[in-house]
This record gives structure tokens, C-alpha cells and sequence, in this order.
């Protein structure tokens, strides 16, 4: 089977589907600033559409009469598709999202895996029994939703796609998949494969368009039971109001400004090396990027100065060579946001330590070296605001107590990670910061096989292990009367 990646179209009932409109839009390579590839842009009639295939293939077709084994092997097929197709699949989200080629491999593999542990999950999804007071058996029977929307961001397209596909397929759901009108590629990838693993017409849809118009539509529409959204805070709190309406399921993963803190008695070379890629990684626009550090004053300085020295050695570059280390922005849009962050840093006192600019001899591609501010305090906007690119802002902290209540002093609550030899202190600070997700001596935020989400502002619901069932079923209670 080839992909179609040239001329890729939407998924609509099992068939690929141009828009009724026969409108497109192209998508734009960032590295290169070329068009891609052109891509069917959607109306609200290819969403109703779309829809209303999930909700026959739901009501009438065969998927949720599945027996649990075989729901289970169409997506194991479809994991061992995706690693079949890990190079075209890591190549096209290297030249759509700018990501260095072997994050994407890496990152491809992941979605492979995903798919394999829900497809494990299938047959591991099961109720309770219930001691009631009434004489009787209680029992609770963990059932589909039904339709879900599942709208996603560009900076990991493919990952955060199959983080909602595969358990809402596990459960029994259907669903239409929105992926971002800047890195629609990968999800209708997605769709073709979906298809070709033998999952019934409808289970999985795919359109693109706009989230204004094709995202709110999806939302909107009546037949649609659940939302599953990852993107922006201000974004979901659009979603959460259409949403309403329908009292309709919602699950949210939003934006995030997370801690990273580093007490005196670290290895701080050791921290420097294993921070870089939360803090750079996908050129910083991940929503658990680490963009706040709070240092303990003894080891201030030389923190910055190793921080800032490894930063400008960073191999910015061509997302395909294999030694790149961070590739382009996914924008000009977004390059002058981020730019805007470093000016209002400066603006604000903060010293700007490393990088910040174009890196030098760049004609085409997004690209920013990647910044370290310095002498930033709590209430600087660098400090506060979720910059979505490659800045850090590093703040000293001299005790436990108000380095606590400077990290929860934020809207957000996704990530961090906490560095110190003494597991005590480790552990203390760990039970008092407000997030979702917590790495002690460590970077990684995500493990397949636990939960991931945020505190306040930075979501609603778990995604990831078995916590991300809970997000596409409903519970019901049964009680046999035994009076
Ligand atoms: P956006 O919120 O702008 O967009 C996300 C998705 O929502 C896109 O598919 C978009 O479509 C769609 N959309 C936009 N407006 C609406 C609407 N009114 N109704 C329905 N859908 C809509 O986020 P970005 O794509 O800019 O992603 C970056 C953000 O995502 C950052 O804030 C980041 O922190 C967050 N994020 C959070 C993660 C988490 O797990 N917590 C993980 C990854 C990112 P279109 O592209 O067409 O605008």
C-alpha cells in the first residue's frame, strides 16, 4: 500500500472524500516556506457528512457488535501498519511540522505503541460488582459513548491524534478526527491506514478545514456526544461553551507554562543535558515544555552559564538531516510571536543570555536560535505567559516555601520536573506542585501507560493508560432484585 501524501484526501464513511465545495488549501513546509501539498478543505456539509457516518457505523454497523477480540485485532493491524509505515509517515511530519526527522521516527513509533496498548485494552475494559444495601446483584457495565469529535493541534499531530483515536476506538466509540489546517498530513494518513487495517466504513472519519468553522461545526453538531480537544486554554474554553448546549462529554489537554527546579545539590551538567529537550524540543512549542526554571541561588550562575552555553552550541537546522537538533517554528506567525516574547523580555529587565535572534545566514524556514533569559522575576510576562517557542526563563529561589508558592502562582498546572539528590525533599516538593504530570531527577512527562493531563487551567480529564477509558465511556449501573 502507498500512501497518499501528494494529494491526500479527507475520510468519510470508508471512502476518501474531496470537500462537496471542491475547495482546498495548501500546506506549507516550514523549513522551506513551499507548499507541501494541497488538501480538501471542509464545510459544514462534509462535517454533517462525516458525522453522520460515525453515527450509522455506530447505531447500525458492525463495530460496537465487535466481540471484543477481534475489535482488538483491527487495531492491532492498524499499530503494525503505522511501523510499517514509519519512514513515509516521520518524513511527512519532519517536512509538515519542522520537527528534526528522528524525533518524528521516534515519535511514529510511539503512535504505533499506542495503538497497541488500547488494542490490548479492549479486552481489559470491565465494570464492578457492588455490595448495596438493597438485596440484590449491583453491577456497572463500562458502554461507548458514541460519536466523538476529536480535534488536535500541529506541534505533535500524529501523537496526540492516536492518543484519541485509540481509546475512544477501544471503547467502541467512532469518531471524526480534525487535525490543525497547519499539519493536516499525518491524521489523513491516518484515515487511509485505518481503512486498510479492515475497520468498518464510519468508525474513523477524517476532515480538515478550519477549527473556526469545521472544528466549531463538529462541536455543534447534534449527533456528536463527546469532545476530545488538545490546543490552546482560550480555545477549549470556546469548546467547553458550544459544548455546553448538548451537556456534551468533554475532555480538554490545554496550554501549560511548566516548573523546572533545580536545587543546590544536583549534578548540574547532568540537568543541563537531559533538559535540553523539554526545553527545546519541537523548537519549545510543546505544552510541556519546561520554560520557567527556578534554580537555587548557590548554583544560579552556573546553571545560566552552562544552560546558555549548551543552548548556543544547539544544532539548529534542516529538519531532515539526522544530526539536527531543533528545526523551524511552524509559522512566520508564530516565529513573530515568539520574537515579541524575546522583545517584551528585554523590555521587562531580564537579561537575555543566549540566542533570541535569526540564526545568522538563514534566506528561508522559521527558524530562531533558541533564548535564555536570565535575572527574570515572578511577575515578568515571560515568566507568566505560555510563549509556545524556544525561551527560557530562569529564576533564582532561595527556599522550599516560596519557591512553592512562585510555581503554583500560574493559571497552569500540566508538567515539571523536580532535580535534587535529597527523595525527601523530592518528595515533599512533588505533593505541593499544582500539576498534572511531575518528573523527579528526570524529563519525561509521557508514559503511555499512566496518566497525562493538567491541574487548572491546563485541562480537563486524563489522557494516556487506562484513565483515558474513562474519557470515552459511559458507566451505567444495573441492580437485579433479589427480594
Ligand atoms: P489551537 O487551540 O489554536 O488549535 C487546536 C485545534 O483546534 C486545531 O485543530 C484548530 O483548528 C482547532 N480550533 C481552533 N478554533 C476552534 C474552534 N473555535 N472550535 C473548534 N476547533 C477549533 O491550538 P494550536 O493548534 O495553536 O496548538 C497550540 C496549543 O496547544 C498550545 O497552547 C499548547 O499548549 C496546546 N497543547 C496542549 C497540549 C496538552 O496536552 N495539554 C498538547 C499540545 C498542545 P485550526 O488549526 O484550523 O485553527
Amino acid at each position: 500500500m502507498v500512501l497518499e501524501t501528494k494529494a491526500p484526501r479527507m475520510w468519510i464513511d470508508g471512502q476518501p472524500a474531496s470537500a462537496v465545495s471542491g475547495k482546498e488549501f495548501a500546506v506549507v513546509n516550514p523549513a522551506t516556506e513551499e507548499e507541501l501539498a494541497r488538501v480538501p478543505e471542509a464545510g459544514a456539509e462534509d462535517v454533517d457528512r462525516a458525522v453522520r457516518a460515525a453515527h450509522r457505523a455506530f447505531e447500525e454497523g458492525p463495530w460496537t457488535r465487535l466481540r471484543p477480540r477481534e475489535r482488538a485485532r483491527c487495531l492491532f493491524r492498524l499499530a503494525d501498519l503505522i511501523r510499517e509505515h514509519r519512514e513515509p509517515l516521520a518524513l511527512l511530519e519532519a517536512q509538515n511540522v519542522g520537527k528534526p526527522i528522528r524525533d518524528a521516527r521516534d515519535e511514529v513509533g510511539m503512535v504505533a505503541d499506542c495503538f497497541e496498548y488500547y488494542a490490548g485494552a479492549v479486552t481489559k475494559l470491565f465494570g464492578e460488582t457492588i455490595p448495596t444495601n438493597a438485596p440484590g446483584l449491583d453491577f456497572t457495565l463500562r458502554e461507548p459513548i458514541g460519536v466523538c469529535a476529536l480535534i488536535v493541534p500541529w506541534n505533535f499531530p500524529l501523537v496526540i491524534a492516536s492518543w484519541k483515536v485509540a481509546p475512544a476506538l477501544a471503547a467502541g466509540n467512532a469518531v471524526v478526527l480534525k487535525p490543525a489546517s497547519y499539519t493536516p498530513l499525518t491524521a489523513l494518513a491516518l484515515g487511509q491506514l485505518a481503512q486498510e487495517a479492515g475497520l468498518p466504513p464510519g468508525v474513523v472519519n477524517v476532515v480538515a478545514g478550519p477549527g473556526g468553522t469545521v472544528g466549531a461545526e463538529l462541536v455543534r453538531h447534534p449527533l456528536v456526544a463527546k469532545v476530545a480537544f488538545t490546543g490552546e486554554t482560550a480555545t477549549g474554553r470556546a469548546i467547553m461553551g458550544l459544548a455546553a448546549e448538548g451537556i456534551k462529554r468533554v475532555s480538554l489537554e490545554l496550554g501549560g507554562k511548566s516548573p523546572l527546579i533545580v536545587f543546590e545539590d544536583t549534578d548540574i551538567d547532568q540537568v543541563v543535558e537531559s533538559s535540553l529537550g523539554v526545553v527545546y524540543g519541537n523548537a519549545g512549542q510543546d505544552c510541556c515544555a519546561r520554560s520557567r526554571a527556578f534554580v537555587q541561588r548557590e548554583v544560579y550562575d552556573a546553571f545560566c552559564e552552562a544552560f546558555a552555553a549548551r543552548s548556543r552550541r544547539l544544532r539548529v537546522g534542516d529538519p531532515l538531516d539526522p544530526e539536527t537538533e531543533m528545526g523551524p517554528l511552524i509559522s512566520g506567525a508564530q516565529r513573530e510571536r515568539v520574537r515579541g516574547y524575546v522583545a517584551v523580555g528585554q523590555e521587562e529587565g531580564a537579561r537575555l543570555l543566549a540566542g533570541g535572534g535569526v540564526p545568522a545566514g538563514v534566506g528561508r524556514g522559521f527558524y530562531l536560535d533558541p533564548a535564555v533569559f536570565t535575572d527574570v522575576t515572578p511577575a515578568m510576562r515571560i515568566a507568566r505567559e505560555e510563549i509556545f517557542g524556544p525561551v527560557l526563563a530562569v529564576l533564582p529561589f532561595t527556599d522550599e516555601e516560596p519557591l512553592i508558592r512562585a510555581v503554583n502562582d500560574s493559571i497552569y498546572g500540566l508538567s515539571g520536573s523536580i532535580w535534587t539528590r535529597d527523595l525527601g525533599r523530592a518528595l515533599r516538593v512533588a505533593r505541593r506542585v499544582q500539576t498534572g504530570v511531575l518528573s523527579i531527577n528526570g524529563s519525561t512527562s509521557v508514559h503511555l501507560e499512566a496518566p497525562f493531563g493538567g491541574y487548572k487551567q491546563s485541562g480537563l480529564g486524563r489522557e494516556l493508560g487506562m484513565h483515558a477509558l474513562q474519557l470515552y465511556t459511559e458507566v451505567k449501573n444495573v441492580h437485579i432484585a433479589l427480594g
